[in-house]
């Protein structure tokens, strides 16, 4: 889970980390009233949209007035801001944060991952702040700098001074960068978040750090004991069905390829994608209904997956353990007269009462076409697109 640079910044604050004075807004008499508020003579309207490179893609501007503030927030309230993160589709701005612009002396990255290869928590720094850090990653990746974490002990001072040290922030910023540093990992840690990163960490004139721009993720599975957190949820900001999807109990994740996925299981989900791959066809998304599927989730299952237009083929591939392939035939059956299915369905069962569910297909009118593995399976819905695909 995602949330906006506002609310990253209203929890870091709790935690030593400074930031600019600023609020947000959802339109432009809003803005100019804030901006008279917090005071200054400069400041910066951006853009709150799940997404980087807001800078590079016009959804971070500065005024030198308070009508100059109101003409930008008008600007980019409603507009579609297309980033390299969101697609050419772009992402509609509905609120704006306005803050007190500084003057930068210098930009740094601090970020905190979760290094998959350690299984840690590691501490990553650069002075090549504010641009798009991959890219220092992949050009220079000598001027990024590491420390992993030890979970038993968390950050330790001399980490940050290390780290501190490497970047260049000295002398009276180095009692400031600890105190970040440490804040942002605390930050992480109390909330369950995946990843916590501050770009750009600025130096302002009056030499003090301050975080202009911060970005956080949450680890899904543990929203529930964080309710702080879930509460920070933006909807307009997920794909519809991935929320109508969670609604329902199923989990959906959207992809960009054309063979609608069924399936029970994430471990036979991953199986199923990878089949597809490998006889030279694309997922349109990952779908796992999970155990004790009821004909109504297979309904809803077929339902999302179909609101893709991109879809051509549905494969349904069931293992059933807890579930049982008459119940998943029942929603099939239910699904294909209720919602005027069209597009070719492919179905591989196996498990709990398959045979009853084969005679609950075979039953009905419904031209279906059955598999008798996962790789038969994979192999007839590729060949069914590539046909639909060369008809047209
Ligand atoms: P991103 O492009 O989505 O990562 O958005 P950022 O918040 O990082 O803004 C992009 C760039 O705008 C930053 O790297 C800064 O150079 C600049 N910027 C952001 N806030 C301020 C500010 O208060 N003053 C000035 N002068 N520049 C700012
Ligand atoms: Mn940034």
């Amino acid at each position: 889970m995602n949330i906006h640079e506002y609310q990253t910044k209203d929890l870091l604050k709790h935690y030593g980390v400074p930031v600019p004075p600023g609020r947000v807004v959802h339109n432009d008499a809003q803005a100019a009233t804030v901006a008279e508020e917090i005071g200054g003579s400069r400041w910066v309207v951006k853009a709150q949209i799940h997404s980087g490179g807001r800078g590079k893609a016009g959804g971070v501007k500065a005024g030198n007035s308070i009508d100059e503030v109101r003409a930008i927030a008008d600007d980019i309230l409603g507009c579609l801001l297309v980033t390299h993160q969101t697609g050419p589709e772009g992402r509609l701005v509905r609120r704006v944060l306005i803050e007190q612009a500084s003057n930068i002396e210098r930009e740094y990255y601090i970020g905190l991952v979760i290094d998959r290869a350690t299984r840690r928590i590691t501490l990553v720094a650069s002075a090549e702040g504010g641009m798009d850090i991959e890219e220092v990653a992949r050009n220079t990746p000598e001027r990024i700098f590491r420390e992993v974490i030890d979970p038993a002990v968390g950050l330790l001072d001399f980490q940050c001074r290390k780290i501190a040290y490497k970047v260049g922030l000295k002398g009276t910023l180095l009692p400031q960068a600890i105190k970040i540093m440490k804040g942002l990992y605390r930050c992480m840690r109390d909330n369950d978040a995946t990843m916590a990163e501050i770009n750009p960490l600025a130096i302002v004139d009056n030499g003090q750090l301050l975080a202009l721009d911060a970005k956080m993720t949450f680890d899904d599975n543990a929203t529930y004991r964080r309710p702080a957190i879930s509460e920070l949820r933006d909807f307009d900001e997920e794909d519809p069905k991935e929320v109508e999807a969670t609604g329902h109990g199923l989990n959906y994740i959207a992809l960009d390829g054309d063979v609608g996925c069924i399936v029970n299981g994430a471990g036979l989900a991953m199986a199923t994608m990878d089949a597809i791959t490998l006889h030279g066809g694309r997922p349109a998304n990952f779908l796992d209904v999970g155990g004790g599927a009821t004909p109504e989730k297979v309904a809803n299952a077929f339902r999302i997956v179909l609101q893709d237009p991109a879809v051509k083929t549905i494969l349904i591939n069931i293992f059933a353990g807890i579930n049982r392939c008459d119940w998943i035939a029942t929603g099939i059956i239910q699904a294909m007269r209720d919602q005027n299915i069209t597009v070719p369905i492919v179905v591989r069962l196996a498990g709990t009462n398959v045979e009853e569910g084969r005679t609950i297909l075979n039953g009905s009118s419904f031209p279906f076409i059955i598999a008798s593995n996962l790789n038969d399976a994979a192999a007839k819905a590729v060949t069914t697109v590539k046909s639909i695909v060369t008809h047209i």
